[in-house]
């Protein structure tokens, strides 16, 4: 029988559960008073996989997206608000 990773989103209470596939998912926290809902966890001790941390902020910076934003910048002056004012009650 597998068993699940369970983790509460209120209490962050994590608990393993021996289910077979075909059991319905908990929703419910075990935890004595708390009434929260508990998610279950993908794979078990592998947790959530974060690739390399820099992938982003290298993507972020790559040669494209500078140009664009040099035209972006230069392009964009600097907008006066338009009020329109609109005419109140016409007390006519
Ligand atoms: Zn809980």
């Amino acid at each position: 029988m597998p068993n699940y990773d369970y983790k509460c989103e209120k209490c962050d209470h994590v608990f393993e559960v021996f289910q077979s596939m075909n059991d319905p998912k908990l929703t419910d926290c075990p935890q004595e008073g708390c009434d929260g809902q508990v998610k279950r966890l993908l794979g078990t001790g592998s947790g959530i996989i974060f690739k390399g941390s820099g992938f982003y902020e290298t993507d972020y910076r790559s040669d494209s997206y500078k140009a664009g934003e040099k035209k972006a910048s230069e392009s964009s002056s600097p907008k006066p608000e338009k009020k329109e004012s609109k005419p109140a009650k016409s007390s006519d």
